[in-house]
């Protein structure tokens, strides 16, 4: 086999489930000093869960569950982990409700993890969507938008200081919470709670022994971010939250500027761009196809402890070469 071959092909590298795009590829693992890690789905499982809704008593007659309801029809459109786990929920609620018909209706994709078993959501219309931003469509003539503060500001709708408090409470609690608005008026609140992955702690204290700095970058809260940042090891400083996917090629660029060498793990669209512009990319194997596109490396196992495996290995590899 080629060196190459050592961690493609049927060599040990393809064994354990890393696959690399080229030659140049163990070279960079051998000059990287710093790695950016991305929060949802890397660093964590990603399989949110709905933890709470709330509904603002801002619209006559829109409870908890029709908030959830007429979000989930949107979110079903969209791949991401937030928008699979508030779908899954909604359709889980309307389960239990006594089955009300809708004439023109939607399953939950497969890939939700949810059979379909006769269930449904309502369909959406004109959906639309902003990577690191939420979902917005149209849902039995209502025009439903779901996501973070910025995406409700871009669909023109307006959050009162009362209503940015009831986010900063969920928010303060631990969990990704974002903002549901019908016919631009704010709704209520969907909170989500994620786990940190079993295997991310120990890989990022090997990463650490490879002489890696870890950063969590993500487009999540600052209080979620902390929380996990402190459940795997990565010091307080050394956490960038609230940033957009834009801001994540920037946060590789600075940090390249000041001289370091940029390792980036990541699974999402919004994560595409900055493993790109990495010098070395990494995409988790559960990823999107953009993503594991833009990667040098993807782990096949969708576990941090084989990005930590991967360098290694191809360190060992580039010395046996030398
Ligand atoms: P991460 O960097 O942790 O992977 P993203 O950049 O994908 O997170 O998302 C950042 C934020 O954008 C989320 O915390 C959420 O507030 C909002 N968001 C993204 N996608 C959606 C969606 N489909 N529905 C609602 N909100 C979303
Ligand atoms: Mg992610």
């Amino acid at each position: 086999a080629t060196p190459v071959g050592l961690l493609t092909g049927t060599g040990r590298g393809a064994q354990l489930g890393i696959l690399i795009k080229g030659p140049q590829v163990l070279e960079d693992t051998r000059t990287v000093d710093t790695i950016l890690l991305d929060k949802t789905g890397t660093v964590t499982s990603g399989k949110l869960a709905v933890a709470a809704t709330q509904a603002f008593t801002t619209l006559d007659g829109i409870g908890e569950s029709e908030v959830l309801r007429l979000a989930g029809a949107v979110e079903a459109a969209s791949e991401h982990p937030i928008a699979h786990a508030i779908a899954a929920a909604a359709l889980a609620e309307q389960a239990e409700r006594p089955a009300h018909s809708v004439p023109s209706a939607q399953s939950v994709p497969s890939h939700s993890g949810h059979k379909d078993d006769g269930r449904r959501l309502p369909a959406v219309e004109h959906f639309r969507s902003a990577p690191g931003g939420g979902v917005a469509g149209t849902v039995e003539g209502r025009e439903v938008v779901a996501g973070r503060t910025g995406w409700l500001e871009e669909n023109g709708v307006p959050i009162s200081a009362g209503q940015h408090r009831a986010l900063a409470a969920a928010e303060a609690t631990g969990a990704t919470a974002i903002w549901v608005a019908l016919d631009g008026t704010a709704a209520g609140i969907i909170s989500l709670r994620d786990t940190v992955k079993e295997g991310s702690a120990a890989a990022i204290s090997r990463l650490k022994a490879l002489g890696l700095k870890p950063i969590l970058l993500t487009g999540d809260n600052a209080a979620v971010a902390a929380q996990v940042a402190s459940a795997v090891g990565i010091s307080p400083d050394d956490v960038y939250a609230g940033v957009l996917p834009a801001g994540k090629v920037e946060a590789v660029r600075k940090l390249q500027a000041a001289g370091a060498t940029v390792a980036m793990a990541g699974d999402g669209v919004n994560d595409a761009a900055a493993l790109a512009q990495s010098d070395l990319g990494i995409a988790m194997g559960s990823g999107t196809d953009v993503a594991i596109e833009a990667a040098d490396l993807t782990v096949m196992g969708n576990d941090l402890g084989q990005v930590a495996e991967a360098i290694e290995l191809s360190r060992r590899t580039l010395a046996t070469i030398k």
